[in-house]
């Protein structure tokens, strides 16, 4: 019997490891990439002894499908735990806490002895009700999925911790606002502290997983997909290179770009494809110098700037925190913007951006700018897609909807948790839709 023809449209995780796994399931896949490299969102890049992650910034030890990866692809003497030093700016000082030490928060200065019995009974609290949910697949959230972060967090753990605790978590992470996001979102992060997730990197940049898994594939980089149309049984892909045939689609591209490509007739799949997305620009400091102990921040892997303290920036990275290898000499930096600043900011001009942040960075380390080495931008209109109310039904719905007469499958991490592990998770699940 011929065997199946697979196409996955692109090459970020989810596609990845949706063709990954389809590989083990004896399918051989094509994968077709737009850009002219592998990795999407997970991309690192290297540049005079500084090495940049330019979109995903960490992993976690709690990411149970991409852990196996790095397994797999012989990556484990890589995989290394960062510092676990957070620092939180709350008037205009950086509090630093260990997250492993939960008593920290306090004696770091962050929270007072209210809002820290608050934040402690409420998570024991939470992590009763939700450790045994998976924290990789976002639609196992339902039924938390019914009120804003903001409302809830407000009355849970009390208004000055959502000011100066989770309104910088979720902008840190994804650039969105509480009052904008599900509480299911901000309950699923607070279950990684159930579990005691380690941050975790890789040596060489989060962009080597992504690399290696591509070496085991036929990828075809520089393949931009323009539609996809049925014609008789088969489906028949048009990019800028050349048209393919395949009995099957894996779509693994962001929401808005997926929705050009093809026209669905299905409302689940058109609610889903309506995903909208946070904007952010990750701007690359690489610095001469290593900081100052007088700056106060040794150790700290990151830094987070509450929407009360903020111009700009909702979080910074000390890169050496994270890995040595980040910087050979001098420090490098990163900074994220805030989801509002990312919107207004994506077109503006480098000279611009660089000025802005600069001038805000140097509140935290004074001098900043006499050092710069140099910068890069990477603009990320679509950064993550927001998790609005309403998000996990929908991928649940759609999740049960689908069956052996769908031919084109979605993926990527608006069908899942905002994150390459959950990006990962929605890959190998439209894999497993697919049979030999
Ligand atoms: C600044 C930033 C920081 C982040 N930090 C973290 C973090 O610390 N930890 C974490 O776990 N996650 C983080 N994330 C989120 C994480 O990067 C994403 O959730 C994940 O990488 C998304 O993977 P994906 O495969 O769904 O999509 P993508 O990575 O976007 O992959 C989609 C692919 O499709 C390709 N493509 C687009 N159009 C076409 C076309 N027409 N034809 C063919 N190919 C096409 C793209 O070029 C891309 O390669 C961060 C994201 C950003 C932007």
């Amino acid at each position: 019997m011929k065997s199946k023809q697979v196409i996955v449209i692109g090459a970020g995780i989810a596609g990845l490891v949706a063709a990954y796994q389809l590989k083990k399931q004896g399918i051989t896949p094509v994968v077709l990439e737009a850009s002219n490299r592998v990795g999407g969102r997970m991309i690192s890049s290297s540049s005079k002894g500084y090495l940049m992650d330019e979109g995903a910034q960490f992993l976690s030890s709690e990411y149970s499908i991409l852990s196996k990866l790095i397994e797999e692809m012989e990556l484990m003497q890589d995989y290394v735990e960062t510092s676990c030093l957070v620092g939180v700016v709350r008037k205009g000082k950086v509090k630093k806490f260990r997250y492993d030490r939960p008593f920290s928060l306090l004696t770091g200065g962050l929270l007072n002895t209210k809002e820290w019995m608050s934040f402690i009974l409420g998570s024991l609290k939470l992590w009763k009700n939700t450790r045994k949910l998976p924290l990789n697949n976002y639609s196992a959230w339902i039924e938390y999925d019914n009120e804003s972060t903001e409302e809830w967090s407000n009355q849970y753990f009390g208004k000055s911790l959502t000011e100066y605790f989770i309104e910088p978590l979720l902008e840190a992470f994804f650039f969105q606002r509480p009052d904008e996001t599900s509480k299911a979102l901000a309950m699923a992060i607070n279950a990684f502290g159930a579990h005691k997730a380690k941050t975790m990197t890789l040596k060489g940049g989060v962009g080597k997983l992504p690399e290696l898994i591509a070496k085991n594939l036929d990828v075809r980089l520089n393949t931009s997909v323009n539609d996809i149309s049925l014609t008789g049984n088969q489906l028949l892909i048009n990019t800028s290179t050349e048209n393919f045939k395949a009995d099957n689609v894996i779509l693994a591209t962001p929401a808005p770009i997926s929705k050009k490509i093809h026209t669905f007739s299905n409302t689940l799949e058109n609610e889903l494809l309506s995903t909208s997305y946070s904007s952010t620009i990750n701007i690359t400091i690489a610095l001469k110098d290593k900081l100052s102990p007088k700056v106060n921040l040794s150790e700290v892997y990151g830094v987070w700037i509450p929407r009360k303290e903020r111009n700009v920036i909702s979080a910074f990275t000390i890169e050496t925190a994270k890995h040595g290898d980040r910087a050979k000499s001098g420090e490098l930096l990163h900074v994220m913007l805030s989801g509002e600043a990312g919107d207004i900011m994506i077109k503006q001009k480098k000279e611009e951006i660089i000025k802005m942040i600069l001038s805000e960075l140097e509140q935290y380390i004074p001098s900043v700018t006499k050092s710069v080495a140099f910068t890069k931008v990477f603009r990320w209109k679509y950064a993550e897609p927001k998790s609005q109310i309403g998000r996990c039904k929908r991928i649940d719905n759609y999740r049960k909807s689908i069956s052996q007469d769908d031919k084109v499958i979605l993926a990527g991490d608006y069908l899942g948790m905002p994150f390459t592990e959950g990006a990962a998770e929605t890959g190998l699940w439209a894999a497993q839709n697919i049979k030999a």
